[in-house]
């Protein structure tokens, strides 16, 4: 399979690339990325053949529908990394929570939060193709919270790959700040920036498409790579839960194989409701794909009128942060995918010029078509997760705006699939407060209300961060990265 630029060709990049090009080099001509050329049809032969299918043995088979450039010895090695996660031969369980509603758990992995289920085998997938090539990458990622600790847990002490990792002040939990600033191996950098995660965002980008910075990397034999959710060598182990949950559903009797459901995702940068895109068009059976957001609702905005509008808001610090974003980058693929590449140049190039666009009502039909959306706020979420855990499920924040969603979105009584993306333990100060009322405690403090409350242990993998030696301290300003970057080098 060959990827293609979601904003046509300049004439200066690859017009068709490979996937591990792709991955490797993920910015396109026009500041565009790579997608897909065709998708494989997966069909309902696939779904059936795989109904008995243990989840390493699904993911083989959708990859190598996809037909990329990676040998099999490498993709064994990846998917071996969901041996470690709590069920070795499960990594993604899926739970009914009541009624028609049911939760796939996808942060089961080293980190706890659902990045661990793309990053992890990413990480062998990208150093492995760096060692063939002889080649050595600057990895950059910018983090709301979870993908800096799953970053940095899959590339550590990873041969021909190093990390350097940027974090919002502030603007995470403290466990999250912990699982990054404790990491310690040589090939890694953790940087606090004073700033919000659009603004580290923006730096990561600017850099990514700087020539000067890369011909500075090139004096020191280094190639500028990103692990954020626009590299196709994270969307696509991002399309093979979607199938799994699907299949769970079946053999759990929800469904018969070939029903329709809803696939119920919380947003940010849209990598997951992505996935779950792909694995619809590859022939999932999903009536729609609802999509829920915090008070950064520019994705409910988008959805329900077809506006996108940078011009007005600013980002709002929620009870939910790793979806605190405006910029949903993923979107451009599915425009590309809906509305072909020249639409997607014109409408990308007039966000990143004059912060708005607005698609035609034909173009919001086809949209509407196949997602719908609406945002759950700070108290809302808060009185989900009461009530859910009245009824047995403790979830995080994230997971919680799901469930407004659900009772808003559907327009059939369809099984739907949420998609819980952070354990509770990742943001227990928010989920402490929901059940018991008390503000501002520390994770810490917070970690112990909740499991005396729910009747259960801190994991050993959260509680020994607070023990740990914090080895990165570097904190500096939206201005000073890039003279911080190079320091690392
Ligand atoms: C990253 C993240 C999201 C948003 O996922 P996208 O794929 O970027 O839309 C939601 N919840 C949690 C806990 C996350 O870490």
């Amino acid at each position: 399979m060959h990827f293609i630029e979601t904003r046509g060709n300049d004439g200066q990049h690859p017009k068709r690339v490979s996937f591990s090009v792709a991955i490797l080099v993920p910015i396109a001509s026009f500041g565009g990325i790579y997608s897909p050329e065709v998708l494989p049809d997966l069909g309902e032969t696939f779904l059936q053949s795989h109904i008995n299918s243990n989840y390493k043995t699904l993911a083989r088979a959708v990859l190598t529908a996809f037909e990329i450039d990676v040998h099999t010895d490498i993709i064994e090695q990846a998917l071996a990394l969901y041996d470690a996660f709590d069920d070795n031969n499960n990594p993604v369980p899926v739970v009914k929570v009541k009624d028609d509603l049911y939760v796939s758990e996808l942060w089961h992995g080293p980190t706890r939060a659902f990045k661990d289920m793309a990053l992890q085998p990413f990480g062998t997938v990208l150093s492995s193709i760096a060692q063939n090539r002889n080649e050595h990458y600057l990895i950059l990622a910018a983090t709301s919270g979870d993908t800096g600790p799953a970053a940095l847990e899959t590339f550590k002490n990873k041969a021909n790959v190093q990390v350097v990792c940027m974090y919002p002040v502030g603007g995470t939990s403290d466990v999250q700040r912990l699982q990054m600033v404790t990491e310690d191996a040589k090939n890694l950098r953790v940087i606090g920036v004073n700033g919000n995660f659009d603004d580290t965002q923006n730096a990561l980008k600017h850099l990514l498409s700087s020539k000067a910075f890369k011909d500075t990397l090139k004096e020191k034999n280094i190639l500028l790579s990103a692990a954020n959710s626009v590299n196709f060598g994270r969307i696509i182990f991002q399309t093979i839960y979607h199938i799994h949950s699907y299949l769970e559903l079946v053999r759990q009797n929800a469904i018969q194989s070939g029903d329709k459901i809803y696939l119920n995702v919380p947003s940010g940068n849209f990598g997951n409701a992505l996935g779950g895109y792909y694995a619809m068009k590859m022939g999932l059976p999903v009536e729609k794909i609802l999509i829920a957001s915090n008070n950064n609702n520019i994705l409910t905005q988008l959805i329900n009128t077809g506006a996108y509008d940078l011009r007005t808001s600013d980002v709002i610090p929620t009870t939910s942060p790793a979806m605190d974003i405006l910029k949903s980058s993923n979107i451009e693929r599915i425009f590309f995918d809906l509305f072909g590449s020249e639409r997607t140049k014109e409408l990308m190039l007039q966000l990143d010029n004059e912060q708005h666009y607005q698609i035609s009502d034909s173009e919001l039909k086809q949209l509407q078509s196949i997602f719908s959306a609406d945002f759950c706020n700070d108290d809302e979420g808060k009185q989900y997760i009461k009530d859910a855990f009245s009824n047995g499920y403790l979830m995080d924040p994230h997971t919680a705006t799901c469930f407004k969603v659900y009772e808003t979105c559907r327009e059939k009584s369809l099984v739907t699939m949420v998609y819980s993306t952070a354990e509770w333990t990742k943001f227990s100060p928010v989920i402490a407060n929901a059940l018991t009322g008390e503000e501002d405690a520390h994770d810490i403090d917070a970690l112990k209300s909740i499991a005396n409350e729910a009747g259960i242990e801190i994991p050993a993998i959260i509680s020994d961060l607070f023990d740990k030696e914090i080895t990165q301290t570097t904190v500096i300003e939206k201005n000073e990265i890039e003279k911080e970057i190079l320091s690392f080098l």
